[in-house]
């Protein structure tokens, strides 16, 4: 054998996993779009920025941002490396880092114009160091902690920050923000009690902010649709973009306001076993049939994002059907009991998230019964994982207000 072997030279790593056909995401760019259209219009006149952090919650960084350039005023990703993806991407519309940047990432931030998020007076002076050796100046939003505990100025720290960043001629404040602990909650008094320390620490600077046009952000999407004081000047919508509600309460809450879930994703069986009674299946020995049985073999793990605790406890849907998962979630494999679907055989589609026929699996019920959340199922799906985007190419056109 030669030493360097090379495999079907002409097809790429993604195409060749494509070839596989192990499981697929399919992604509905017109329910991106639908989702926005319909939260802008409840949120207008605050603009509406699109998170697409987290590989757009496992909807496809770039494409998901292609879909839904020239509708939304800006884009939150958590790091640089992201914001450079976007811009080779051809993304023209404003960028924001929300997590933390290192010094030798300066430089790339600078050329991607992605403003950076700051919580830190020593970071902003590096900041405005790197711009002013280019000629620039380093866009920023100032973040506010009241009440996370995660990033941001202490509110105390706030007005002397702000006083000092806009007389920096290396930097350029565009935004002031803060995030919340318990939006998602309705009426929920440490949400207003943030949304106090926030509007008192920027009281004393309010004039200044106004006077240049500096944005004030709070709401993600559980507040933008539940608080509409804390709209502000524009919300960060994650979850909502993706036609995912937040929490059961934030639906509840919700009335006749409408989302369309963007992501189905499915596999197939690969094999299915005709068992008598008393079998056991899979790793552990964790299940054993109570009767004869169809036990059918699916193609993906907890390696392609199926959670392992939805080992004997999750569902599936099979030719419209309901079938639960059985035995143990292995790394690349699966089980379904699908005795009661008479056509399951090799080959039959298996619909984890998505309709089929009159079911219909959402990713927080999918989510909730490995004890976790939509947002987590999503976001850890695997970026290698095929996916296919359906709906128009180009963007409906409705122009973005900046
Ligand atoms: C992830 C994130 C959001 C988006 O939250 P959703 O609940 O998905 O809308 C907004 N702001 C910040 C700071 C975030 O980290």
């Amino acid at each position: 054998m030669s030493k360097n072997v090379r495999c079907d030279p002409l097809r790429t790593a993604a195409a060749r996993r494509r070839d596989a056909m192990l499981a697929e995401v399919t992604v509905d760019r017109d329910a991106l779009r639908a989702n926005v259209a319909a939260l802008s219009a409840l949120v207008a006149p605050a603009r509406y920025w699109a998170v697409v952090k987290a590989n757009a919650y496992g909807h496809g960084l770039a494409q998901t941002a292609l879909a839904l350039e020239g509708m939304v005023a800006g884009f939150c990703v958590y790091r640089v490396d992201e914001a450079a993806s976007l811009r080779a991407a051809g993304i023209r519309t404003p960028l924001l880092v929300l997590g933390p940047v290192e010094s030798r990432e300066l430089p790339t931030a600078l050329e991607c114009e992605a403003a950076l998020t700051v919580w830190d007076r020593s970071f902003a002076r590096d900041l405005s160091r790197a711009a002013r050796q280019r000629g620039k100046s380093g866009a920023v939003h100032v973040k506010v902690d009241t009440g996370v505990t995660r990033l941001g100025f202490t509110p105390a720290g706030v007005p002397e920050a702000i006083d000092a960043f806009l007389t920096d001629a290396g930097l350029a404040l565009r935004g002031v923000y803060t995030h919340l602990a318990a939006a998602e909650e309705l009426e929920s008094a440490f949400t207003l009690e943030q949304f106090a320390r926030f509007e008192k620490c920027l009281a004393p600077v309010a004039t200044a902010l106004e006077a240049r046009g500096i944005r004030r952000h709070a709401a993600a999407s559980a507040a933008a649709m539940l608080y509409p004081p804390l709209r502000l000047d524009l919300i960060r919508a994650g979850i909502a973009t993706y036609g995912i509600w937040p929490s059961d309460q934030t639906r509840a809450a919700a009335g006749r306001f409408g989302l369309v879930p963007a992501l189905s994703w499915v596999t197939k069986l690969v094999v299915v076993h005709d068992v008598e009674e008393g079998r056991s299946i899979g790793y552990g020995c964790t299940f054993t049939t109570a009767r004869p049985s169809h036990i059918g073999v699916l193609p993906i793990g907890y390696a392609e994002g199926l959670p392992r605790a939805l080992s004997n406890a999750g569902i599936a849907l099979v030719h419209g059907r309901r079938v639960p998962f059985v035995g143990r979630i292995c790394m690349n494999m699966s089980f379904v009991d699908v005795t009661h679907v008479p056509n399951a055989m090799a080959g039959s589609t298996v619909t984890l998230i998505g309709n089929d026929g009159a079911e219909t699996l959402d990713a927080n019920e999918f989510a909730s019964r490995a004890g976790t959340i939509g947002y987590e199922l999503v976001s850890r799906l695997p970026a290698e994982m095929p996916r296919r985007y359906a709906g128009a190419q180009t963007p409906a056109v409705i122009p973005a207000r900046d």
